[in-house]
């Protein structure tokens, strides 16, 4: 087991990659608190947990909504209470949705900056400030190929991915001298239900298909996979950088 004794808080891990994500750390030993944004992903959350350990031990799920700064401590407290500290964060709560620049309301723009820059900044603050005090952590941001590619009708969400890009290299920087590693896993299309309009439309998903050498969106298990890798000792002298998890997307097949 790559992460026997860490003490993991993975946001957003009700569904998804971050579902993904809490169930593998779990397999590697991790204790793993499972964030949830409401009421409404509660019992998803409570069954993640549940799963990696039915007695409930070594994981638990824990609400808080990521852009509202009060809950963000109050959970990341809870993390030191209940885990003693937190190792690892995985920053990977995040949404999606598309708006034509020209018709973008201000309310559109802010909720999608909000939730994943601002919330992985809250998170980041709170876990580090944990982490800085026992001179060691690592923190995943779960970016997006959008960090670097354009997506026309989500400038919000590439704003806010390629924002994450930059708050990840400078934040390494600064807490290398703490012993905290800060890098960012970018997933490309990944079968989850932040595609679901793609997934239910056969003939955009052939189109997408097409963008991507390997021929298939990613399995959410497949970012989980490098986020246990990065997290672990292995990969001990990775940080400021992003992890392109892809199938070859952003080679550009259309262009060769
Ligand atoms: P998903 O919708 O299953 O997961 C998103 C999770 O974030 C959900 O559990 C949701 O409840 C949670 N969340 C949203 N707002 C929140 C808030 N305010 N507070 C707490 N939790 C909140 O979709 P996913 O594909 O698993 O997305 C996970 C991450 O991966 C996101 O950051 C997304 O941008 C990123 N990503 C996904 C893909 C993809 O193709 N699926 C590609 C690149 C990046």
């Amino acid at each position: 087991m790559l992460l026997e004794g860490r003490r993991a808080l993975v946001t957003g891990g009700s569904s998804g990659i971050g579902r993904a994500t809490a169930l593998r750390l779990g397999e590697e030993g991790a204790r793993v608190a499972v964030n949830y944004r409401s009421e409404r992903e509660r019992a998803d959350a409570e069954a993640v947990a549940a799963r990696i350990d039915p007695a409930g031990a070594r994981a638990y799920a824990v609400q808080a909504d990521v852009r509202v700064e009060v809950e963000v401590v109050r959970m990341v407290e809870e993390c030191r209470e209940r885990l003693g500290g937190l190792d690892l964060l995985v920053n990977n709560a995040g949404i999606e949705s598309q708006a034509p620049t020209l018709e973008m309301s201000l309310e559109v723009w802010e909720e999608v900056l909000r939730t994943n820059l601002t919330g992985a900044f809250l998170c980041l603050r709170e876990a580090g400030r944990l982490m800085a005090a026992e001179r060691r952590g690592v923190i995943i941001n779960i970016s997006s190929v959008h960090e670097f590619i354009p997506w026309p009708g989500y400038a919000h969400y590439c704003a806010s991915k390629g924002g994450l890009k930059l708050l990840t290299e400078t934040v390494a920087q600064e807490w290398a001298p703490l012993g905290i590693r800060v890098l960012a896993i970018a997933p490309g299309a990944i079968a989850t239900r932040i595609n679901s309009a793609l997934l239910d439309d056969p003939e955009a998903l052939r189109e997408v298909e097409a963008e991507i050498p390997l021929g298939r969106l990613g399995q959410p298990e497949e970012i989980a996979a490098a986020v246990v890798w990065a997290a672990s000792e292995e990969a001990a002298y990775l940080t400021g950088t992003t992890l392109v998890v892809d199938g070859g997307m952003s080679t550009y097949p259309r262009f060769s």
